[in-house]
């Protein structure tokens, strides 16, 4: 089986979701990095020491759990508690703990909740919040005959993808100037002498994670040697970055065989529920584990539905008479994601041995 540089691992899932999109509260990333290359690993939703002890029968030298194990911080390395077990495990036993967490949640393609509406057969989804603040606008002043070289190069390190659509960009012509001082080694043009060239401003949507990687494509493209371009932070949401999802089902439904396809789909062993506002449904939104901050958002895009974990009791009443909110169980909406995250790697890396793990983490029993 292949041995995965983590450059190449971890480098293919946080091209999926960057880690810069994890919320503020979260951990995701490494929490326990032993080794900078990997040969085995078990996925999993929680990172419990029953699964640290499944991946060392396993030979496993990684973990890859949605929930971090160490979520607050760790004082002490003594053992008392199952966070502090499970570090110590994992240290003694050679393997790495990575977290995909918020940052899955927050991506529509191939993220927690896209994967979470093709389990349960929805369609015709987007976002149901998107996110402000992760999108640049990068201007970029090059000559006319360069334009092409620096699209290109642009184009290749991310930039100017707009939803279903890459290699977005906005010329305009113009006439730039500049006279080269002393320091200076200009590529074209003499020292002290302004000089005049036909130039394009080239304009391009960049996210925020890929502004560095998209400068250093540019510069090697750009034919001077100090490169004219403005950076400017966006207000604009980003269509495919944000909290849950909204969809429809192929056919509106009757809500019993609603929630008959939740129990089936997810599975659920029990469903709790607030009265239905209509009698049949056909817009859900969902959210994969604790969703129920969405819930004024889900009202106010005219879903029937929410489903979405760990509502308290209050929060139910919000609902009343506005939609009807399932929750179906924090590890109900979440543990598809283990076989999610595998088919992902094994589609990227088909030598890559990654296992599934078997332990039911789920902290809540029903009777
Ligand atoms: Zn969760």
């Amino acid at each position: 089986m292949q041995v995965l540089a983590q450059k190449q691992l971890i480098g293919f899932l946080e091209e999926l979701a960057p880690t810069s999109l994890q919320e503020g509260y979260d951990n995701s990333g490494w929490i326990v990095k032993l080794n900078d290359d990997f040969s085995r690993a078990l996925l999993s939703l929680d990172c419990t020491p029953e699964v640290v002890e499944e991946a060392r029968q396993e030979g496993c030298d990684l973990i890859i759990s949605h929930h971090p194990i160490v979520f607050k911080g760790l004082k002490r390395l003594t053992g008392q508690h199952y966070t502090e077990q499970a570090v110590i495990m994992a240290i003694q036993a050679g393997i790495s703990l990575y977290a995909i967490h918020t940052n899955l949640d927050n991506v529509l393609y191939k993220g927690v909740n896209q994967s979470l509406a093709q389990r349960l057969g929805l369609e015709r989804g987007h976002i149901l919040r998107p996110m402000k603040g992760q999108l640049c606008k990068l201007s970029i002043f090059v000559p006319k005959e360069n334009t092409t070289a620096l699209e290109a190069a642009l184009f290749a390190a991310g930039a100017g993808r707009i939803g279903n659509y890459a290699d977005c960009s906005f010329l305009t012509q113009g006439l730039g100037s500049f006279k080269p001082i002393e320091g200076a080694e200009p590529r074209i043009g003499k020292l002290g002498t302004r000089s005049f060239v036909e130039e394009n401003r080239v304009e391009v949507l960049v996210e925020n994670w890929r502004v560095n990687a998209v400068l250093q494509s540019a510069r090697l493209a750009h034919p001077y040697e100090e490169m004219a371009y403005d950076l400017l932070s966006l207000e604009n949401e980003h269509q495919c970055i944000g909290s849950g999802w909204i969809g429809f089902l192929p056919k509106a439904l009757p809500v019993q065989e609603f929630l008959d396809l939740l129990k089936k789909r997810l599975p659920a062993t029990a469903l709790k529920y607030t009265p239905p506002i209509k009698s049949s449904i056909e817009k859900v939104a969902i959210c994969g584990g604790a969703g129920g901050f969405l819930l004024p958002d889900a009202i106010q895009a005219g879903a029937d539905v929410l489903v979405t974990a760990d509502f308290k009791y209050h929060e139910y009443f919000d609902a009343h008479g506005k939609i009807m909110v399932v929750d179906p169980g924090h590890y109900e909406t979440e543990h598809h994601l283990p076989e999610h995250i595998s088919a992902l790697l094994k589609e990227k890396f088909p030598n890559f041995a990654t296992l599934i793990s078997q332990v039911n983490t789920n902290p809540v029993n029903y009777y």
